[in-house]
Order: C-alpha cells, then structure tokens, then sequence
C-alpha cells in the first residue's frame, strides 16, 4: 500500500511555482496578484482563506485580503466583484463560500470575469472544461488529477467510482476522471439515491469519495488492490485535540488501507493540493496562460 502524501506533494509543487515567479519578476513582469474576499467570521472560512493567503507568500505571489461583515448587500458585494474585474493588478480573485443567506452564490460567481476565476466555478469555465478545452479547473479536483498523476495511478481504461455529485467536487471530478487527457476512466457516480452504491464501489479500481459522511467507505466496500482518494474533511468533536475536533474522512482508514494500491490520509491527502493548485491556477492567470 502506497499512501498518498498530499501535504509532501503540495510543498513540492509549491516551491516549483516559487522558481517560476522569481523567472517572472526578473525577467521585469509584474508579480502574480490573487485577491480574496471573505465576508463574516465563519472559522472554517476564516482559516480557509487564511492558509490561502500563507500559500501566497510561500509562492511569491503578491495577496490582497477583502473583507465585509456578513450584513453585506449582494449589490455591495456584486459592485466589489466588479471592481475587482477591472482591476488589471489583480490577476485572479476568489469569493470565499459558503456566503449569507441574503446573497445569491450563484450571482456572485456569475458576475466574476471568468478570466479571472481561479476557483473555476463560473459556467464558462465548467462548460469549457467539460470539452476539455483550456480553462481555470476547480482546485479540489484538479489535486486529485495531479496527486494521482505524480504517484503514476493506473487510471486508463480502469472503473472509478465518484462518491458525490456536487458541484465543486464530484461532478467535476467525474468529468476529469472521464476524459481522455486526464483520467481517461470509465466513470460512475454515485449519490444519496444511488441504490446500488456499495455494489459500484466494490467493482470499482478507483474510488474518489466526496460526501462528507465520516468513515462512510468501510473495507467490505473496497475491492482488493483498489485506490482510494478521501476528499472528506468533516469536523468531528474530540477532547484530545486542542482545538476540540478533528478532521474526519469519508473514509474507514485503519480498516481499508490495508486492502488498496494508494490512499490518501485525512488529514494530509487532498487537502493540501485544494489550496496548491488554487495557486497554480493563480500563476496560469499571472502569467495569462490560458486567456490573454
Ligand atoms: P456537498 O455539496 O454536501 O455534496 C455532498 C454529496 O454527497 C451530494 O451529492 C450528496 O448526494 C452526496 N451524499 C451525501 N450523503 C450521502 C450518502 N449517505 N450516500 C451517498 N451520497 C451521499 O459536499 P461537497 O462540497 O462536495 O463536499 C464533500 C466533502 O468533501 C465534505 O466533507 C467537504 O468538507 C469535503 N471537501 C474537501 C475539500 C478539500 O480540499 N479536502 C474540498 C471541498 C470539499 P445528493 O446530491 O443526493 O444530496
């Protein structure tokens, strides 16, 4: 069994965007700008976008922190997403979810120039991707490509089941996970309905779990050999860790580790690369890469 090392693969990967910023900035080009705005206090949230803005300095990258209080109007909100559009220092921004009741995410993420929506989520960027053309991927599953990739996985021609049909994970994963440049894998996924779950796990050499249900994939659901990828992270409380919980996987570790080829940990796996390839995608808009 080979465990996945998020964390060691992030920082890898890190220090490469590192390299090429200080190429950029000597050969006189303005220094890759993410900004990112966070509206209330949420504590997930709040360390979220705080471990973004540390990526930032880790990778050279100039940040810029928004912040509003969780009364915003969504046209206060709207009217800085625009601005923020025009801004030529800023090459890429994020509006850190979930956002208050009172504001359409959707809106939101609908009025973020798609050129500059390092987070992928505006349709233009999910549309595009999902024909595989250039386009800013979602960073969760745009990690596990690139985990599964730098651990050489067998994914070609080989079943994967995705856990979860959400949009920031589940859904594109399947989506990268079917195409022939990425995964090239023929795909199932599966969600609260799926009647037949457990039987597609079992079959699966693949499975990618999403669903935010701590250990729901036990051992008798793992085929022998198998790779497994926990996106899970749900708090769970625990009097032994100081900040009073742990972060718990979609995955029963102890129990399936044992039957897979790779698996990723909780914490560890996925987690890590989520912020790593926010700031690949942050130095593909630096550097206009993929939209001029
Ligand atoms: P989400 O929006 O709540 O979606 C959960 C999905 O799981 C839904 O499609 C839901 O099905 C399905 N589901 C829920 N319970 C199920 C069950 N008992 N059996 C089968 N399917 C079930 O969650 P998300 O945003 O995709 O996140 C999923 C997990 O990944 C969470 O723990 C989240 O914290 C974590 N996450 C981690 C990272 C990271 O960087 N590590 C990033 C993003 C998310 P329906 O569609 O039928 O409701």
């Amino acid at each position: 069994m080979t465990l996945i090392d998020g964390k060691a693969t992030a920082a890898t990967i890190k220090a490469e965007i590192a390299e090429r910023v200080k190429e950029i900035v000597a050969a006189g080009n303005k220094r890759p700008h993410l900004a990112a705005i966070l509206v209330g206090h949420d504590g997930g949230s709040e360390t979220y976008v705080a471990n973004k803005v540390k990526a930032c300095e880790v990778c050279g990258f100039k940040s810029t922190l928004i912040r509003f209080e969780d009364t915003v109007s969504e046209d206060e909100l709207l009217s800085k997403v625009r601005e923020l559009n025009e801004d030529a220092d800023v090459d890429g921004f994020i509006v850190q979810l979930p956002l208050p009741k009172q504001i359409s995410e959707q809106k939101v993420i609908e009025t973020i120039d798609y050129r500059k929506d390092v987070d992928g989520f505006h349709p233009i960027n999910v549309g595009r991707m999902a024909i595989g053309l250039p386009c800013f991927i979602s960073a969760t599953p745009k990690g596990i490509i690139e985990l599964l990739k730098r651990y050489e996985v067998p994914t070609s021609g080989k079943k994967c089941v995705v856990l979860g049909r959400s949009n920031i994970v589940g859904k594109p994963m399947a989506q990268l996970m079917m195409q022939k440049c990425y995964g090239d894998s023929t795909v199932t996924v599966c969600h609260s309905h799926s009647a037949t779950l457990k039987q597609e796990c079992r079959e699966a050499d693949i499975i990618i779990a999403a669903i935010g249900r701590p250990d729901f994939v036990t051992a008798d659901m793992v085929k022998e050999g198998a790779c497994v990828i926990d996106v899970g992270t749900t708090r769970v409380p625990d009097n032994t860790k100081k900040k009073g919980f742990r972060l718990n996987g979609d995955v029963k570790f102890d129990e399936v580790a044992p039957k897979c080829s790779f698996i990723t940990p909780v914490p560890g796996g996925v987690g890590p690369m989520t912020i790593c390839m926010l700031m690949q995608n942050t130095l593909l808009a630096g550097e206009k890469a993929i939209y001029k």
